[in-house]
């Protein structure tokens, strides 16, 4: 008999999508294996959760027992010599950062947010503003122990074929239990970063081929509010790693965020200002005051900025998405190979603008492929966007997610589980192909009873 207090409301990161689920929260590879029994007993499924950034709904399951692995966080073993850390998966890039910084290591790929645990990182297989040169995280990891609904433990590298398959799963094979990592050397924990507004869409795309052959990082905003000759208009962020050697001026200790904006505004109230600004007008202007200060005092400058106020911008204002509330948020993301891209999302801005439901950010990001099994990223580009969601816009919103997605499926794109809220099964068939089928046969093998779910999974009919 499942405990009932252990009934918990659980949301994905957009806050649109929540279940109840039964929560647990495991501290060793033994207590996951008895969740599984707890869950065979009674025919329940089984969904795993890391921190919850994922923005849909792969990491929710309706009556599930849910396995938060937030407290499996243990560093086993670190060595300053060979950058190799050996971590249960709870363990979170921030937890990285701040335990390797000090000895002159950054995590090979970070995301926008320090919070996701390496399980959830590995379960959607991350990308960072690096993709272009350094692949995703699965590519950084050297070996893994997954346990599987069976019970069966193993430890995978990338000679297994299982090993692609479980990283990008979106957690519906096995748990990942522990991780051992190749984290990057830096010099010093600063980068150079160089700012340049874009006025178009050509010369956006014209910076980023500009730059891919050396910058260490590339990344751009969009004002998903201009139109005509000024569509696609932003500002364009390249980032190098300092060769000499000045870590002292940046270590662990002091890469903090400041608390107050300004030396006077405590950021942790900044949300509820947002807020005001949360809508159609107020986000067209504060898109178009962005790019006024792009394009004029920001504009053709290098300047010293911290690891991590370069690479956690949205971690500045605490609770950010709470200014989508009630309604919450989707985060759109797709990929379309470099051929295609600036005439696909152009084409996904305009429409937007017809349906009067524009995108309030817009990030612009350079990828390349991978072998990963539910692999995103493509060589070319994605588009990030975000669109409020409310009781009024859902079934308008809907309905211009699915064009934007048939565009991206007819110009060969990809999408990304751990941004999606809107795909089809049929969509996910396409452009998953022989990946899907391969997935399910791993899928029988590993798990036979089809205990690992998810809502994301039952949505696009994955296993
Ligand atoms: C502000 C913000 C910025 C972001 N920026 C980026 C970015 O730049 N690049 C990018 O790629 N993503 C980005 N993301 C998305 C985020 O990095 C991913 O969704 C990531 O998977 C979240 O990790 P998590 O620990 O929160 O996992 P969750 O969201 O809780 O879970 C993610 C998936 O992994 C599975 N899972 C969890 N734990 C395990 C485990 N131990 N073993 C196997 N499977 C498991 C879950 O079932 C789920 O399907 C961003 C998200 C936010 C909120």
């Amino acid at each position: 008999m499942i405990s009932p207090q252990r009934i918990t409301r659980v949301a994905g990161y957009g806050m649109t999508q929540a279940a109840d689920a039964y929560v647990y929260r495991p501290t060793s590879v033994e207590e996951i294996r008895s969740v599984f029994e707890e869950a065979r007993a009674s025919g329940r499924k089984v969904t795993l959760r890391g921190a919850g950034r994922s923005y849909g709904d792969g990491n929710i399951g309706a009556e599930s027992l849910l396995i938060d692995i937030t407290r499996m966080n243990r560093i086993l073993a670190w060595d300053s010599a060979s950058g190799i850390i050996d971590c249960e998966s709870g363990v979170t890039i921030e937890n990285l950062w701040r335990y390797c910084l000090e000895d002159g290591y950054w995590p090979p790929v970070v995301t926008g947010t320090m919070y996701p645990t390496l399980g959830g990182a590995l379960g959607m297989n991350v990308h960072g503003k690096n993709n272009y040169c350094q692949g995703t995280i699965g590519e950084h990891v050297v070996d893994m122990d997954v346990l599987f609904p069976t019970g069966e433990l193993k430890t995978l590298t990338n000679e297994d074929d299982l090993f692609y398959a479980v990283i990008s799963s979106a957690g519906l094979l096995g748990v990942i239990t522990r991780v051992k990592l190749k984290m990057h050397r830096v010099a010093s924990g600063n980068l150079d970063v160089w700012a340049e507004a874009a006025k178009n869409w050509d010369e956006q795309f014209a910076l980023f081929e500009k730059y891919e052959h050396d910058a260490d990082y590339m990344v751009s905003w969009v004002d998903c509010f201009s139109k005509g000759a000024k569509a696609g208009r932003g500002q364009f962020h390249g980032a190098w790693y300092k060769q000499r050697e000045d870590l002292g001026s940046r270590v662990a200790s002091n890469q903090d965020l400041p608390a107050l904006i300004l030396g006077i505004f405590p950021k942790s109230v900044l949300w509820r200002e947002l807020k005001l600004f949360c809508n159609r007008p107020g986000m067209r202007l504060l898109n178009a005051a962005k790019q006024f200060a792009s394009s004029t005092i920001g504009n053709n400058k290098m300047h010293d900025q911290s690891l991590v106020a370069f690479s956690f911008l949205l971690d500045y204002v605490p609770d950010w998405r709470r200014a989508y509330e009630p309604g919450g948020f989707i985060q759109y993301q797709t990929f379309v190979p470099k051929e295609h891209a600036k005439a696909v999302f152009a084409q996904q801005i305009r429409l937007q603008q017809e349906y009067n439901l524009e995108s309030f950010l817009g990030v612009l990001k350079r990828h390349r492929p991978d072998r990963f099994f539910f692999s995103h990223a493509v060589d070319g580009y994605s588009l990030a966007l975000d669109f409020k969601v409310t009781e009024k816009n859902k079934a308008k919103l809907w309905e211009l997610a699915h064009k934007m997605n048939d565009l991206t499926l007819k110009n060969g794109g990809r999408f990304y589980f751990a941004k999606d809220s809107t795909l089809r099964p049929e969509d996910a068939e396409q452009y998953l192909g022989d990946a899907l089928h391969k997935f399910r046969v791993f899928k029988s093998e590993y798990d036979p009873e089809g205990l690992l779910s998810s809502e994301l999974a039952r949505r696009l009919k994955l296993s």
